[in-house]
């Protein structure tokens, strides 16, 4: 099931308080439209009632799919690598084998959908993303400051990402073959799982630099 609540928000152009809807739980299993009302935006879509002002509200949020096997723990701007959640342990915690993931970002939510769904490992597709940030970095001679999955194909046999570029964040798409998501797979098993933890992780930039350094550690 999915939960909500409200919440008093304050226009960010008129300063009107007014109670929004927002969603604590978005449990797709059961409501399968809610994922395209959040990965669309209009889930976290505010229009203000007193001057017609539009805005992106973010808020906490559990993305929840059991049926792919996955959770991801939207917080905003979050600065930890992990969070552990009482009351989310109670209600989902002898649920084994599921994914648990913490994002800080809205975009970062959205790619995790996007690979768990597409039945890819997340923590390969960091180390994947890390390696290709490398070489977009030597190609443009310019700093490259996040990056998404934007393609998986097998019958054409790529994976590739969209990275930002620059201080423009000009986007660059970087694409390879599906080889080198395999050869990665080594580098993501480096990374010692404790399989009892229930807490919410981060698999991130900061997590593929972690597994290389732990894969180099192993290989001396
Ligand atoms: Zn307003």
């Amino acid at each position: 099931m999915s939960t909500t609540g409200t919440t008093s928000v304050a226009c960010p152009q008129c300063g009107a308080k007014s109670e929004v809807k927002v969603f604590k739980t978005v449990n797709v299993t059961t409501d399968r439209n809610f994922r395209e009302q959040l990965l669309s935006g209009e889930m976290l879509h505010f229009t203000c009632p007193s001057c017609g002002h539009e805005a992106e509200l973010r808020y906490p949020l559990l993305y929840n799919d059991i049926n792919n096997k996955f959770m991801v723990y939207f917080v905003p701007d979050v600065d930890r690598d992990k969070v552990t959640d009482e009351a989310l342990e109670k209600e989902y915690g002898d649920l084994a084998g599921i994914r648990r993931r913490l994002v800080g970002d809205y975009n970062e939510l959205k790619e995790k959908i996007h690979i768990f769904e597409s039945g890819l490992d997340d923590r390969v597709i960091e180390v994947v993303k890390a390696a290709l940030k490398d070489i977009v970095q030597k190609r443009t001679g310019d700093t490259v400051t996040g990056g998404y999955l934007s393609k998986y194909s097998v019958s054409e046999d790529r994976i590739g990402f969209t990275f930002f570029v620059g201080e423009n964040h000009e986007q660059f798409v970087q694409t390879t073959r599906l080889e080198i998501y395999d050869k990665s797979a080594a580098v993501a098993k480096a990374v010692k799982e404790d399989e009892n933890d229930r807490s919410f992780r981060a698999v991130n930039r900061e997590w593929a630099r972690n597994a290389l350094y732990q894969y180099k550690k192993s290989k001396v």
